[in-house]
């Protein structure tokens, strides 16, 4: 069992990224049980004209054909907003052993509010949650971005 290391930083940084390039900043990030990054991605819904390219689809993509595989049991998944609807129904999916994200998203979050997906009967797989991880850094990119559009 490898210590516990934050890569939440490395998610702000693609939050930024993504920012940077007129898309709504949210970072995420995925370790593989031995604490290898093999999947870093910010939200790409405006340049890939595709509604779901939020960071955690795009990583869980990258992540999936790392590992030859759709499923990553024992995988970390680190993202700075609170996980929507779809992007919590594909972390299940891929049986993302912990989800770790930072700001709580009350306008589009799907596990702390909303149809909170993992603690629907359907849901087959719950990973661990750990929330409020850099929540302060995450939003301020987020009101920064939104206050930028007005
Ligand atoms: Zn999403």
């Amino acid at each position: 069992m490898s210590p516990f290391v934050s890569h939440m930083d490395l998610a702000l940084d693609q939050a930024r990224a993504a920012a940077a390039r007129g898309e709504v900043p949210v970072g995420a990030v995925i370790v593989d049980p031995a604490g290898r990054v093999v999947a870093a991605a910010g939200n790409r819904t405006r340049e890939l004209c595709d509604p779901t390219a939020h960071a955690e689809i795009l990583a869980l993509r990258t992540a999936c054909a790392a590992a030859r595989s759709e499923r990553l049991p024992g995988h970390a998944l680190y993202v700075t907003l609170e996980p929507c609807p779809m992007c919590a129904a594909a972390i299940s999916a891929a049986r993302i052993a912990r989800l770790y994200y930072g700001a709580a998203d009350p306008k589009s979050g799907g596990i702390g509010q909303g149809p909170r997906i993992f603690s629907h009967p359907q849901c087959h797989h719950i990973p661990e949650v750990y929330d409020g991880i850099a929540a302060q850094p995450s939003e301020a990119l987020l009101r920064t971005f939104f206050e930028r559009l007005r």
